[in-house]
This record gives structure tokens, C-alpha cells and sequence, in this order.
């Protein structure tokens, strides 16, 4: 079942059944049949259709934001912020799609050539819950320019977001055959995947699906891009402003209740600045964050996007301080029937405990001592995971030199947990592979063919 429960209150919203197996082929049909003339289409008509999404997006922000509320619990300032990026994301690739993808010139030894840049045909998207706009626009913009067609499979509690996008993308003027929203369980993936109409995925979502999704497009021969997990560094050097720094990194933290790929879920801050940070930072974080109404603008700390969520968070909090970590404030499930749980700060987390190497999807900060910026840059590094980074502090030279040891897909400085329309996004490790946004995200699904005069 794809299941709406609001997660602030706990009440049962809406039920819809699963796909059948005869409706995800005859869906499959479809995405395939529609690919000979979409992909024959002029790049700027299908452009033009995307420009024309993004203005439908833009028309609707409050709708989608409000859905998103209800589904899975976002603060409804932040859905009307990630539909603006949407909008961004749609405009960019309708305004620098058809020049992307154009053809280019190649003076090789001996002749010349041409590399044109086609599609590759039908692709199946499988998507994540935290950005239900915002994770689908990366996906589906850069394709539709390109000529691709697409499978939708979005998470199975956000039904609403799925079918206001097939709504959108089918009013600005992409046909009914070109995007197919499929309500397919995770299971039937696999048979998806397996399916020679089918020629790439794109996962976004935890490890343990990218493990199977992978799995499968291997044994399958199929291009996979995986927008995985992540444990993102945040690494303080030094700060003229402590009480900003402060703020502004509990802001990059606690955004989507602490539930984005490339939140700094880790802090590292250098020794004489430490005490002082995590002193500040824990006040910010228990006196700033009360639990609200995430229909409420005013609201600063919303519910998880459902129980179950909750509660594992909660439990990765109690095995650290039983592990021997310094809870300084928070940690529990707030009691009622939404999905709160306390904002967090962890200290004094080491290698032997498991929330040093895991990802932590929640309002939780973990904060590290580092007596170097090289031991920064170590601990930094420790971690299965690649995604984004961050370096803070006054001395951009510095901070720059930190930034290129990191090993990660992006790194910010002097902020952290974002992402643009036209800067590639992507992680390294078990974060995934491959890019999504800028000119890279374009060519993931992308035949890039030599013709050679
Ligand atoms: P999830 O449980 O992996 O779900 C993501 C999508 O994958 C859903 O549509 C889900 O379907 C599907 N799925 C789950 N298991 C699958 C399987 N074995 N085979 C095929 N499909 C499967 O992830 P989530 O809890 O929604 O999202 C949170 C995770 O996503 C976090 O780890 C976060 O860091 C990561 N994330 C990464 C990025 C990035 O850009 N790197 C961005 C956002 C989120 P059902 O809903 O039907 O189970």
C-alpha cells in the first residue's frame, strides 16, 4: 500500500493499493512506446515543455508545500523553499538543456568527428521521501530535455507528491506516455530492472536500496545512477563570530528535521574554539528547537517523517550513550502520537561506537574534538561515506586547502547542507555514484556517440 499518515498527529489519511504486476508491464509499455517520438522531438520544443513545467511548479508552491506537510511532515516554509528550487532546476535545464546536449565537434589525429549527445530510452527513477519535489526535479528535468522517458517510482508514503508532479509535468505538456507515475512496491523493482525496455536506473534513497538496486542493474547490464546516504563533515577551524557560526550551522543541521543526504551530521571543531561551541550550540539546539506544528510557520522543530523513522533515530541516540557518548541535551521520543523526537547534541562519540560510522537520520548533532586541522581533516575522512563536506573559519586559503583533503563528492565553505541548480551533486564511497544537477547531471543517461568522418 502507498500509505499517507500525517506524521504530526498519527492519523491514517489515505490508502492506495500497490500496483499489480500486469500494471507496472503495461506501464513499462508505455514509457517505451513513447520514446521514438519524444526522443525525435527538437531539443528546445522539449525544453520549451520544461520551461513551462517550471512556471506550473512555481504556480503551485503552496499546494505541493502543504501535501508535503502532511505527508511525510515538513515545516511548510521549507516546502514552499525546496518547490523554489525546483523551479530553479526545471528553468535551468529548459534554459541550458538544448546547449548541453548539442553536438560536439572533435578534432581527433587523422580526421575528424562529432560526438552527439543522444538518450538512452526508458528509465525507471525510484525515489526518496525527505525532498519528494525536489529529489524527482533532479532526476526528471535533464532527462526530458535530453530525451529520455520515464518510470516514476516514488516512496510509498508520499503517493499526493507523486501524482501532483505527474499532474504538473502532464499540464506544462510532457505526454501521458513520456512520464508514468507507477505506484510499484519496492519488490517489484527488481522485475523492472530485468525488463529490456528499461535501459537505466536512478536511485535515491539508503544504502541497503542502493545495495539491491545496484545489485540488480549489474546483473541486469543497466546503468545505475545511486544518490546514497551520507555523514557529512562540518569542519570548524576558527570563527570571528561564534554565536553565528553557531546558528547557522544548528540551521544546516536541524533543516528537514535533520533528515537531508548532506546535513553536517558530523561537527569537527578545533580545540580552542571547541568548549565554547559545543556550549553555545547545545543551548541553540534545546532552547531554539521546540516541537510544533509543521503547518505552522513559526514552528522550529516538526515531526520525523513517520514513527518508525522516529524510533530508530532514538534507538541509534540510546545505544551511543550507552556506548558511552555524552548526551548533552535531548535524545528522547517526545510522548503523543506524532513522531517528535527531542533535537540532540552528542559529544565524545569514538570509533568503537556505532553512531561514529553511521548515518544518523534525524534532529541529532554529533560534535568532535579535533587538537589539529589535520587530525580535522582524519576524522573528517573516517567515515564509509562520501557526500558533502563543509570547512568553516577565516582564512580562505586555509580553508581551501582543508576543503581539497577532503574526501567527499562536494564541498561547501562557510555554509553547508545545500544545493543549486547549475553545481553538480553527487557523493563518492557508499554515498553512491554518479551526478545529478549542472552539466554533469545530463549526461548521466546520456549516449555520448562518435561518429568519426
Ligand atoms: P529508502 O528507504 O531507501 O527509500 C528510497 C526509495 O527506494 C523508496 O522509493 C523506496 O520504496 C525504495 N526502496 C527501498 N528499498 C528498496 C529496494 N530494496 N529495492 C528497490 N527500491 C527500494 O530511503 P528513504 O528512507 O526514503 O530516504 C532516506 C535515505 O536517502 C537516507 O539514507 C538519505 O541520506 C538518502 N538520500 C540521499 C540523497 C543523495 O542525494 N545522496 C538525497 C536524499 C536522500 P518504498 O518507499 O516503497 O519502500
Amino acid at each position: 500500500m502507498y500509505t499517507v499518515t500525517n506524521p504530526a498527529t498519527g492519523e491514517l489519511v489515505e490508502q492506495i493499493p500497490n500496483a499489480t504486476d500486469d500494471e507496472v508491464r503495461a506501464a513499462i509499455a508505455r514509457v517505451h512506446g513513447a520514446f521514438a517520438d519524444w526522443r525525435r522531438r527538437p531539443a528546445t520544443e522539449r525544453a520549451k515543455i520544461v520551461l513551462r513545467a517550471a512556471e506550473l511548479f512555481a504556480e503551485r508552491a503552496d499546494e505541493l508545500a502543504a501535501i508535503m506537510t502532511l505527508e511525510m511532515g515538513k515545516r511548510i516554509n521549507e516546502g514552499r523553499g525546496e518547490v523554489g528550487v525546483v523551479v530553479d532546476i526545471f528553468t535551468y535545464y529548459g534554459q541550458h538543456g538544448p546547449d548541453l546536449i548539442a553536438d560536439q565537434p572533435l578534432a581527433i589525429r587523422g580526421g575528424e568527428a562529432v560526438i552527439q549527445k543522444t538518450p538512452l530510452g526508458a528509465l525507471l527513477g525510484v525515489m526518496p521521501w525527505n525532498f519528494p519535489c525536489y529529489q524527482v526535479a533532479r532526476f526528471v528535468a535533464p532527462n526530458l530535455v535530453l530525451g529520455n522517458t520515464i518510470l516514476l517510482k516514488h516512496a510509498s508514503i508520499c503517493p499526493r507528491s507523486a501524482l501532483a508532479i505527474a499532474e504538473i509535468l502532464h499540464e506544462a505538456g510532457v505526454p501521458e506516455d513520456v512520464y508514468v507515475n507507477t505506484f510499484a512496491s519496492s519488490r517489484q523493482v527488481p522485475a523492472i530492472l530485468a525488463d529490456p525496455r528499461i535501459q537505466g536506473v536512478s536511485l535515491t534513497g539508503s544504502e541497503q536500496a542502493g545495495i539491491s538496486v545496484a545489485a540488480e542493474a549489474g546483473r541486469n547490464l543497466k546503468k545505475a545512477v545511486l544518490e546514497l546516504g551520507g555523514s557529512d563533515p562540518l569542519i570548524v577551524l576558527d570563527t570571528d563570530n561564534i554565536d553565528e557560526t553557531v546558528a547557522r550551522t544548528a540551521t544546516a543541521r536541524m533543516r528537514n528535521c535533520g533528515q537531508s543526504c548532506n546535513a553536517p551530521k558530523r561537527m569537527i571543531v578545533l580545540a580552542d574554539v571547541y568548549d565554547e561551541f559545543v556550549e553555545k550550540l547545545t543551548a541553540r539546539i534545546a532552547e531554539y528547537y521546540r516541537p510544533g506544528d509543521p503547518a505552522d510557520p513559526a514552528t522550529k522543530l516538526p515531526p520525523l517523517a513517520s514513527v518508525a523513522a522516529r524510533d530508530e533515530v532514538a534507538e541509534q541516540v540510546a545505544t551511543a550513550v550507552l556506548q558511552g557518548a555524552t548526551l548533552r541535551t535531548g535524545g528522547r521520543a517526545i510522548d503523543g502520537p506524532g513522531a517528535y523526537l527531542e533535537a540532540t547534541v552528542l559529544t565524545d562519540v569514538t570509533p568503537e561506537m556505532n553512531a561514529y560510522y553511521e548515518e544518523i537520520f534525524g534532529p541529532v548533532v554529533l560534535v568532535f574534538r579535533a587538537e589539529s586541522e589535520q587530525e580535522a581533516i582524519a576524522i573528517a575522512n573516517d567515515s564509509p561515506f562520501g557526500l558533502g563536506a563543509s570547512v568553516w573559519g577565516t582564512d580562505p586559503e586555509r580553508m581551501r586547502r582543508v576543503a581539497e583533503q577532503i574526501e567527499s563528492g562536494m564541498v561547501y565553505l562557510n555554509s553547508a547542507g545545500g544545493s543549486q541548480a547549475d553545481l553538480p551533486f553527487g557523493g563518492i564511497k557508499r554515498s553512491g555514484m554518479g551526478r545529478e544537477l549542472g552539466p554533469a547531471g545530463i549526461a548521466e543517461f546520456m549516449n555520448q556517440k562518435s561518429i568519426r568522418f
